[in-house]
């Protein structure tokens, strides 16, 4: 597949649009380039679903970093587990 029609089925999909900060590409699409979602250092796909389209600026700033977005789903799994574990540690005590 080549990258023009991975560009136009992810402007189909998510708009003709900067993903990350909603900028509209011109009509040609100049200025879009493909970013990975979950970076290729956490997940090494070039599948469709892991890519959004982003200004050069957006990609750049954010770079191998995991978006703010998973990375709020991750903690709060996390901290849902850290209760989870707290409150099943406390119904197994003994009671005194
Ligand atoms: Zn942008």
């Amino acid at each position: 597949m080549t990258r023009a029609r991975i560009v136009g089925n992810l402007a189909e999909r998510d708009g003709p649009r900067c993903f990350h900060c909603r900028r509209p590409f011109a009509a040609d699409m100049v200025g879009a380039t493909l970013d990975h979602y979950v970076p290729r250092a956490l997940w090494k796909t070039w599948r469709q679903r892991n890519l959004v389209l982003a200004c050069a600026p957006c990609n750049w700033s954010k770079g191998d970093r995991l978006p703010w977005t998973v990375a709020a789903l991750l903690l709060r799994n996390v901290r849902q587990h850290q209760l989870w574990r707290d409150a099943c540690g406390a119904a197994s005590s003994p009671s005194v």
